[in-house]
């Protein structure tokens, strides 16, 4: 019998997990068949784990914070940021990990003599990774629309700024977080601020996949070495994908894989 594995959201249809999965699971030779499964109600999560026989499961939007609840032992890291995106059954227990922070820094790896990065937006995406960052010795500038959800980020130390405070500066690296892209064609932050940025950074990151976001669109035009967040995706695929087979294969090639399975 194949092991069951499945991704959870809502919307859940658009997500591209299956077939990086799937894929590796085939080319590895790993036993296993991963598929989507469009959770409405996220009180359901566990049952609808257990009852699905699943082995493990990643978990998107809006479920993230339910699986931290549910997870029986947590990763420390997940336990820090309060969000898991990756459960795995073992021992009849759930353990809950978070892969979308670490999987995030491996892909900024990609850039070179990258020191400070600015962060457009202060959602659930910025919680999990702006710590990560610093720890490992980013200086990091977070710059939202609104007041509110910058008031956390500051209790932890971290220089925040609403569109109306924010006097640009430099930064090596500028990274759009927020959902400004996704579904509608608006910026993340004025225009006149961005050009001010785009102009004086060494390199732009949208976590947005699948389309050209205007943000994206005018960081190439200022020439700007840049990737959008397909680069996430996999690297956070990976590193669930090491947790659900426990850690038996090269993850090299498991990035391989997954990165020919979406092109
Ligand atoms: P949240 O809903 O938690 O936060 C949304 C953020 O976007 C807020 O800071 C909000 O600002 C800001 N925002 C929304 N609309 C606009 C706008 N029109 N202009 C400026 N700011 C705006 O979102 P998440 O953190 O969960 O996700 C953010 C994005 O990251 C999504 O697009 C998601 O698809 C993507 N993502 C990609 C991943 C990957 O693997 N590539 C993984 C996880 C997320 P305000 O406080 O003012 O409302």
């Amino acid at each position: 019998m194949p092991k069951k594995f499945a991704i959870f959201g809502n919307p859940v249809e658009h997500s591209l997990s299956p077939k990086m999965h799937n894929c590796a699971f085939i080319e590895l030779g790993f036993d296993g068949i991963y598929k989507q499964i469009l959770l409405e109600d996220g009180v359901k999560l566990k049952d609808t784990f257990l009852k699905e026989d699943l082995t493990g499961a990643n978990i998107t939007v809006p479920h993230k914070e339910r699986a931290y609840e549910v997870s029986d032992i947590l990763d420390p890291f997940a336990k820090k940021v309060g969000a898991v995106n990756t459960l795995v059954l073992k021992d009849n227990k759930l353990y809950g990990y978070n892969t979308d922070a670490p999987g995030f820094l491996k892909s900024i790896e990609k850039f070179e003599n990258i020191k400070t990065i600015l962060i457009l937006g202060a959602g659930g995406t910025v919680s999990s990774t702006s710590d990560i960052l610093k720890e490992s010795g980013y200086s990091v500038t977070i710059l939202n629309r609104s007041k509110e959800r910058l008031q956390q980020f500051i209790k932890s130390g971290f220089e925040c700024y609403s569109w109306e405070e924010f006097e640009p500066k430099e930064y090596d690296l500028i990274v759009n977080m927020t959902s400004a892209g996704l579904s509608d064609n608006n910026l993340p932050a004025p225009k006149d601020i961005l050009d001010k940025t785009l102009s004086t950074t060494k390199a732009a990151i949208d976590i947005i996949y699948g389309k050209e976001t205007p943000f994206l669109k005018l960081a190439k035009e200022y020439n700007l070495p840049n990737f959008d967040g397909k680069e996430m995706l996999i690297q956070q695929g990976v590193l669930a994908f090491d947790y659900f087979t426990e850690h038996k294969y090269d993850l090299k090639e498991v990035e391989k894989i997954m990165r020919e399975a979406l092109n």
